[in-house]
Parts: C-alpha cells; sequence; structure tokens
C-alpha cells in the first residue's frame, strides 16, 4: 500500500501524537491516582491521632473505655463514609472493632505486606486500610490499631478517569490525523505546482524556467535546483543539435565536393592525368572524411561513457618517439625541427593509447599552424610533472583562445580552408585529459607561437 505524502505525513504525526499522548493520559492518571489515595491515607493518619489519643494504656495492656469517639457515625454507620476500627492487643486478640465492621468480619485478615497503607475489601465494599502499632509510654508495642476508610468514591473517580481517557484517545488522535493532513496538503500544495510546471516542459519549450517561491525556503532551492538542471539540459541540447548540424556540414562538404568532381569528369572523355590528378583529389577527400568520421566516432565513444581509461605507469620517451615517428614526414615537408628535452626514465600514470592521441593531436596542430623553417619543443618538467609541446608558429588570439576547445571551432578562417582539419581535435585531446585526470593548458601568442601543457595526477 503506498500512501500519499500528505497522509504519510499525517500518519507520522499522528502516531507522534499517540505516544504523546499515552505519556500525558499515564502522568494524569499517575498523579490523580496518587492524589486521591494520599487524601485518603491522611484521613486514615488523622483518625489513627484521635484514636491513639483517646487510648487509656494501663502498663501492658488497652483499656478499652467508651470514649466519645467511639459514638461518632461513621463508626456506627456503614453508609455515610464510614470508619472502621480495631484494636488488636499484643497477643494479636481483636479487644475491639467498632460495630459498623459488618458480620462478624474483622480488618486483620488483610495484610499489606508490612506497609502502613494498603487496598483491601469488605462485604463489596473497596476500602483502603492503615494498620498502625500502639506503643506503651516505653515506646514498646502493646498492640495494633487498624483503621480503614470506604475507598469507594476516589475508584469511581479514578474508574470516571480511566473512562475519559480511553474514550478521548481515538478521538484526540483522529482530530490530530485530519488537521495533520489538512496541514500536509496545504503544505505541499507549491509542491504540486512545481510538479505540474515541471511536467509541462518538454523539448520544444526547454527555454522555459520555474517560477521563483516568494520565500527562500526549502522549495526555493528546489526550484533553483530544476531551473539550474533545465538550464544544463537546454545548454546541452543547443551544444547537441548545433554539433549534429556542424557535422553534418562537415560530411556534406566533401561528398558535395566529390560528387562536383565527378560530374565533370562524366561530362566528356579527359587525358588520363586529369583523371588521375581529380581521382587523387577524391581519395584526399574521402581520406578526410575517413578522418572526421573517426573522430566523430571517438567523441561518441567517449560521450556514451564507456570508455574507460586505464591507469598504467608509462614510460613517456617510447611514447613521444612513436608520436614524432608518425608525423615526422609532414614535419619535413614544412621543415619544421621537432626537439625533444624528455629524460629516459620519465614515468607517468595515464592510459596508453589515450595518450598517444592525445600527444599525436597536439603535435599534429603544431605542426600544421607552426611556422616553416621553425621547430617544436616537447619538453618534460619533474617538478611539475608536465609535458609542454611548444611551437613558434602562428599562434592564437585572445579572442580565439577560449574556444579552441570547442566541437568544430577552428580559430583562423583564412588560414582554416588551406590547412585541413575539422576542429574537432581539441575537443577530443580534452575529453581523454578529462577522463585521466590529467590538467591542460594552453598560452599563446599571436605570430609568435603556442606551448600546450599536460600536468599528469601525481
Ligand atoms: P582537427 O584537429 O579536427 O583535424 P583542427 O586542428 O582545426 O582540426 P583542433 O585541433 O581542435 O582542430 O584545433 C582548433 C583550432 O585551434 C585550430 O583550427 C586552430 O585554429 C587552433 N589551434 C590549435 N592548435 C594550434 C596551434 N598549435 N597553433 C595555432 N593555432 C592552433
Ligand atoms: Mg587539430
Amino acid at each position: 500500500m503506498t500512501l500519499k505524502f500528505k497522509n504519510r505525513i499525517a500518519l507520522f504525526n499522528t502516531l507522534a501524537m499517540a505516544f504523546t499522548t499515552i505519556l500525558v493520559f499515564g502522568i494524569i492518571f499517575f498523579v490523580v491516582y496518587n492524589t486521591a489515595y494520599s487524601h485518603l491515607d491522611d484521613d486514615i493518619q488523622a483518625e489513627k491521632e484521635e484514636v491513639i489519643s483517646n487510648l487509656f494504656l494501663l502498663q501492658d495492656s488497652i483499656v478499652i473505655n467508651k470514649m466519645p469517639e467511639w459514638e461518632e457515625a461513621e463508626h456506627s454507620q456503614i453508609e455515610v463514609n464510614p470508619t472502621f476500627l480495631q484494636i488488636n492487643d499484643k497477643q494479636g486478640k481483636v479487644i475491639f472493632r467498632s460495630v459498623n465492621l459488618p458480620g462478624n468480619q474483622l480488618l486483620d485478615h488483610f495484610t499489606g505486606n508490612n506497609k502502613t497503607f494498603y487496598n483491601g475489601d469488605i462485604d463489596n465494599q473497596r476500602i483502603r486500610l492503615g494498620r498502625f502499632p500502639i506503643l506503651n509510654e516505653r515506646g514498646n508495642e502493646i498492640g495494633k490499631l487498624t483503621i480503614a476508610v470506604s475507598r469507594e468514591e476516589s475508584n469511581n473517580v479514578l474508574g470516571n478517569l480511566i473512562w475519559v481517557l480511553i474514550i478521548s484517545f481515538p478521538i484526540v488522535l483522529f482530530v490530530q490525523f485530519i488537521t495533520s493532513s489538512v496541514a500536509a496538503s496545504r503544505a505541499i500544495k507549491p509542491v504540486n505546482q512545481l510538479i505540474n510546471s515541471a511536467s509541462a516542459i518538454d523539448d520544444c519549450n526547454i527555454g522555459t524556467r520555474l517560477k521563483m517561491p516568494p520565500h527562500k525556503d526549502e522549495l526555493y532551492e528546489l526550484t533553483q535546483t530544476i531551473n539550474d538542471l533545465l538550464e544544463r539540459i537546454e545548454k546541452s541540447m543547443l551544444q547537441q543539435r548545433q554539433f549534429t548540424s556542424d557535422a553534418s556540414h562537415e560530411i556534406r562538404t566533401p561528398l558535395s565536393a566529390i560528387r562536383g568532381t565527378l560530374e565533370v569528369l562524366i561530362r566528356r572523355e579527359r587525358a588520363p592525368e586529369v583523371y588521375e590528378q581529380k581521382i587523387a583529389g577524391i581519395i584526399g577527400m574521402v581520406d578526410r572524411l575517413d578522418v572526421l568520421l573517426d573522430q566523430l566516432l571517438q567523441l561518441a565513444r567517449i560521450d556514451s561513457g564507456k570508455t574507460n581509461a586505464r591507469n598504467e605507469l608509462l614510460q613517456l620517451h617510447p611514447i613521444i618517439s612513436a608520436v614524432i615517428k608518425k608525423w615526422e614526414k609532414q614535419a619535413s615537408e614544412e621543415n619544421i625541427t621537432i626537439y625533444t628535452k624528455i629524460p629516459e626514465e620519465t614515468l607517468v600514470r595515464a592510459d596508453k593509447f589515450f595518450l598517444e592521441v592525445m600527444i599525436g593531436n597536439l603535435v599534429n596542430n603544431a605542426i600544421k599552424y607552426g611556422k616553416k623553417n621553425g621547430h617544436i619543443l616537447i619538453g618534460w618538467d619533474n617538478k611539475s610533472q608536465s609535458l609542454s609541446i611548444e611551437d613558434n608558429g602562428i599562434g592564437i588570439s585572445s579572442k580565439h583562445l577560449p574556444h579552441i576547445f570547442n566541437r568544430f571551432y577552428r580559430a583562423d578562417e583564412s588560414r582554416s580552408s588551406v590547412v585541413k582539419g575539422s576542429g574537432l581535435g581539441l575537443s577530443i585531446v580534452q575529453k581523454l585529459a578529462t577522463i585521466q585526470n590529467i590538467s591542460l593548458q594552453v598560452t599563446s601568442k599571436e605570430g609568435e607561437g603556442t606551448t600546450f601543457s599536460i600536468h599528469f595526477p601525481s
């Protein structure tokens, strides 16, 4: 059974109230019970004082004289608050009993387990008894005085009280449940409104934000959190759309170029060297498409979160040598010299394959955007555990620098058409760095050169 939130709150409140009520009712009953019985005990005590003061003691025996006290109605009648008296001598023999004691009944068959005051019944009447020693002048016990009063009235009061408490208990709980339920439903009304407004938001109106509540409470924080979440979702949706449109554009451009070339070729017969030249161009474009699809696939894999980076302890030197070997042809075409200054035994923590992709992209950029006849320096700083790739090429202006890691972002439009690339390389590098806990930094000055630094976790 699933209870509604408001009913759950009401139920918890009611349970708490039930415990409190039981406690309060218990205290009330305890106080009333004690008060009622202490009143009876006070009466018995007063009666005892009176009787003892009227007793005539002769040496070690008690002489029962006719005392005015005995004549009082309470000792002779049974109806109106009777007080029963009984005196036993030292040997336990009854030497006096008040006339109102019904039948042959005596008070001494009740024992209060040596307590002074205790309860008993006589002739269907509930009584409270008090038993006291009768002492002679030397303080020796020469008999016992037992006094009993009716506790019928106190009993009735306590009985009525119990009934009142038993009947009022469910009423209190019922009222508590209803009021809690009403209060809870009022309290969660804004939450329901929030649910309604939030569920009305979909792809089409993702720009909508929830109305902030007037008071800065938990609800305010919840609304704020949902709005922040919507902000992030909207941003990522826009990025996704942008990415899809950029990706299709990047794919469509070489495809149209291929189609255009093929249409020109098919129109009429050409000389074999024209075919050779055009087909070589098409192969170049297909290669570009191939690289682009490869990059898109890499990004999709990283984005899906299925790529797990291995945390291996790697020798940096052979990795750098392998990357340089891969790009040395392109570097020599531009007459760019690559210098490496990495101690032989340098160890880093990373995923070998990902690290090769990262360094490969950075070296490729350094060649592409480097200076003809220039140089590239690949160095290691042991103190900061970082690898730097520095070129003396065109550099990046401060206007473009913050955006170079964005997908499909290419800084220099005029060069973009000359230098091949799709603007995905650095976004891949950054993503791979993130999943390996590697931090990436770039410093650049337009016209002077660019340095990328890779800081490895220690
Ligand atoms: P791709 O790497 O996908 O083939 P790309 O090299 O153009 O294409 P990125 O590597 O992401 O894309 O680089 C983004 C942009 O940053 C480049 O277009 C370039 O303008 C600029 N850039 C990157 N590295 C350098 C560098 N070393 N010197 C100057 N500009 C750079
Ligand atoms: Mg690149």
